[in-house]
């Protein structure tokens, strides 16, 4: 099972961190464009995790999304990190965020997943939060250490039920890979980048499950701006010294070309669904039962 999600959150980032460039929002439609027609040529139904803030700055961005077919899931309201926030703060952004993007979308929203996949133990009460809110699938588990989230203590790389104090959530955590004894992301963001169409391939082909999840800065072979300190600072809530902008640079940037072409050949070559559907094809009996 090979499943496929972006978040989506550039035009909002754009408007708010980096200068709200004409040139930018025409080049994130564009690629919008790209995705959605590609998709429906495949006749692909994937998951699109969209900030809730833009469904009122940029309702176009969802409606286009919706109007596909896709399923529309939570990214959060404004794209802030859930670690960095009390329970009441998440549960009030979790709220504003569902009922944005339903309002517009005329739809219930199922799917969520954390900017950043910024879920993890010190933290685990937000799956609370979420079943609470409605959320009945969630995709912020990121099994192994990473920048600003991460949760190595998750014991799971395959779908699964986790359960917090009464709640019980269906979880699609990333899936990296073992390759060379060593374990390897690869499945979207910078890793997906970084490793090349023939290693992802023998990924695809040697597991059972596979989490796609793109952002659409990824798939633009132009490299990112480099931020100034107040920018850095503001979106990022650090330090914005010369080196932590210049690694992150360096992150975002690596490996760009090519992303695309090779999205295309995999969308063309294997067999995508989205989080609903495969929620619903799951029988959830058989897969593990995680407990917080
Ligand atoms: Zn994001």
């Amino acid at each position: 099972m090979n499943i496929l999600t972006f978040d989506i959150e550039e035009w909002y980032i754009e408007k708010y961190f980096k200068g709200g460039r004409k040139e930018k929002y025409r080049q994130y439609d564009e690629l919008l464009d790209w995705i959605l027609n590609t998709l429906g040529k495949n006749d692909i139904k994937a998951t699109f995790f969209c900030v809730g803030q833009l469904a009122v700055e940029f309702p176009d961005v969802l409606k286009r999304i919706a109007n596909a077919g896709h399923e529309i899931g939570s990214h959060s309201n404004k794209h802030l990190w859930i670690n960095r926030m009390t329970p009441d703060e998440f549960a009030e952004d979790t709220r504003i965020a569902l009922e944005k993007i339903e309002n517009l979308i005329g739809k219930k929203v199922k799917s969520f997943r954390a900017p950043a996949f910024s879920i993890g133990q010190d933290n685990d009460w937000a799956f609370e939060v979420l079943a609470e809110n409605g959320i009945e699938y969630d995709c912020s588990v990121f099994p192994t250490d990473r920048d600003f989230g991460g949760f190595p203590q998750f014991t799971s790389s395959v779908p699964s039920l986790v359960k917090k104090g009464s709640c019980i959530l269906k979880e699609f955590p990333i899936c990296p890979a073992l390759f060379i004894g060593k374990v390897l992301p690869f499945s979207g963001g910078g890793y997906f980048r970084l490793v090349p169409l023939w290693l992802q391939k023998r990924f695809i082909h040697g597991m059972d499950y596979v989490m796609f999840y793109f952002h659409i800065n990824d798939l633009i072979d132009q490299n990112s701006k480099f931020m100034t300190k107040r920018e850095f600072e503001e979106y990022f809530k650090e330090s914005g010294t010369l080196k932590n902008r210049i690694v992150r640079y360096a992150k975002t940037n690596i490996g760009k070309g090519g992303a695309l072409k090779k999205l295309d050949v995999l969308l063309e070559k294997y067999m995508f669904c989205n989080v609903e559907q495969a929620a619903l094809s799951i029988d959830w009996n058989k897969q593990p039962l995680i407990e917080l």
